[in-house]
């Protein structure tokens, strides 16, 4: 396809022939698929019949690892149940038991307990470097490395990786790059097309972008999706036909919302930045030509009680997530990164009185102005 973003992204359809020719591809929400007779059930081993059962394939589930696959330009992608089981799916198709990977410390909360208290149940070690700091990297390489594994931009604090240098550094070691591309979405950044081998996405944030579902995707390689498919079968960590429904139907608006959300996001962090209330504004200075993403982090000044901040918001709601349509807060320290130590917090720079804005599509003044309107009213 040669179209540009904003085009292919509406035009993600597969090409599903339905007797109907419906113009949206219909919801298939069956559990198997039937068969005629038994050379027609041969047929789907054969691969002329493509569906069988859902757990192993349904063409929603289909539409949506293909629509992934076609935003990141990259050659082919799976739908799984959650963001965190399509890392999962992703990391074991590349790190067996007995082999090592290495990632960036200041990963998503939910993502640092999966490779230090699941994975490394099965056998996977790890080790956790600042990626800011390729030395680092460099020695905590080990023979059975096999995997480094990074965000495009980190959370709290907004880091844009340096997907190019990473990417370098891993050919050097013959090692795999997997990369969490949920917070840039493909529209600000395609780390497929920089060289990484895996990309997953938290298709409940941006892709989706209505609050309303949950999923995941993988994309990359042909090979790796084909292992990672088999291990979202095995494991069984297959999205719903409706969920990956939502989730398509959601990612259509994708490029008119990431555009809207990060020329409001840059205008928050501009209007925070002045604010005596605000401590520190964390807002990237550069992620791409297309904008700088649409979540904003701030430190509340100490002369703010940050208790009354959430209880002033008006209309902006505490949730402990980000990327819909409406403006939301999220309070890190209880939340996305509660499960690790005070040590670790402190050192990653989460304090009470770090909060994480994900803004919104709303009218960029008045997202600006309730904010400040809630730390007017929370000063000691
Ligand atoms: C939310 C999130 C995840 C986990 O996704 P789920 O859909 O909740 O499983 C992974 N990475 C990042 C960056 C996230 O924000």
């Amino acid at each position: 396809m040669t179209n540009q973003f904003s085009t292919r992204v509406v035009h993600n359809k597969l090409n599903q022939t339905t007797a109907l020719n419906s113009k949206a591809t219909p919801i298939y929400q069956t559990s198997a698929f039937t068969f005629s007779d038994l050379d027609h059930l041969e047929s789907y081993y054969s691969g002329e019949t493509p569906y069988l059962y859902t757990r192993e394939n349904n063409p929603n589930t289909d539409e949506l690892g293909q629509a992934a696959a076609n935003l990141e330009e990259a050659e082919d992608g799976a739908a799984a149940s959650s963001g965190i089981s399509a890392i999962m799916a992703g990391i074991l198709s590349i790190a067996q038991a007995g082999d090592h990977i290495v990632t960036a410390e200041d990963i998503y909360g939910g993502t640092h307990q999966l490779i230090t208290k699941q994975l490394s149940s099965f056998g996977i070690e790890y080790t956790m470097v600042s990626f800011a700091d390729p030395d680092a990297i460099r020695s905590a390489i080990k023979p059975n490395t096999k995997l480094l594994y990074t965000e495009s931009i980190t959370n709290p604090f907004l880091r844009v990786e340096d997907i190019q240098g990473l990417v370098t550094l891993a050919k050097e070691y013959d090692l795999k790059t997997m990369v969490d591309n949920t917070f840039a979405t493909p529209y600000l950044l395609q780390p497929y097309k920089q060289g990484v081998d895996l990309v997953a996405h938290s298709a409940t944030k941006y892709i989706g972008g209505h609050s309303d579902v949950t999923s995941g995707i993988v994309t990359g390689h042909k090979d790796l999706i084909a292992k990672a498919k088999q291990k979202i079968i095995g494991l069984g960590t297959n999205l719903s036909p409706f969920e990956a429904w939502l989730t398509q139907r959601g990612s259509k608006t994708l490029a008119l919302r990431m555009k809207q959300q990060s020329a409001n996001a840059q205008h928050v962090a501009s209007v925070l930045k002045k604010d005596d209330g605000v401590e520190k504004v964390y807002y990237p200075e550069f992620v791409s030509d297309r904008g700088n993403g649409a979540i904003v982090t701030i430190e509340l000044a100490q002369q703010v009680d940050f208790e009354s901040f959430f209880k002033s918001l008006g209309w902006i709601k505490l949730a402990p997530t980000l990327a819909g349509v409406e403006t939301t807060v999220s309070y890190p320290i209880r939340t996305s990164h509660r499960a690790l130590s005070p040590e670790e917090q402190e050192n990653l720079g989460i304090t009470d009185y770090t909060i994480r804005l994900s803004i919104g599509i709303e009218e960029a003044e008045d997202i600006a102005a309730q904010f400040q309107q809630a730390i007017r009213d929370s000063i000691k």
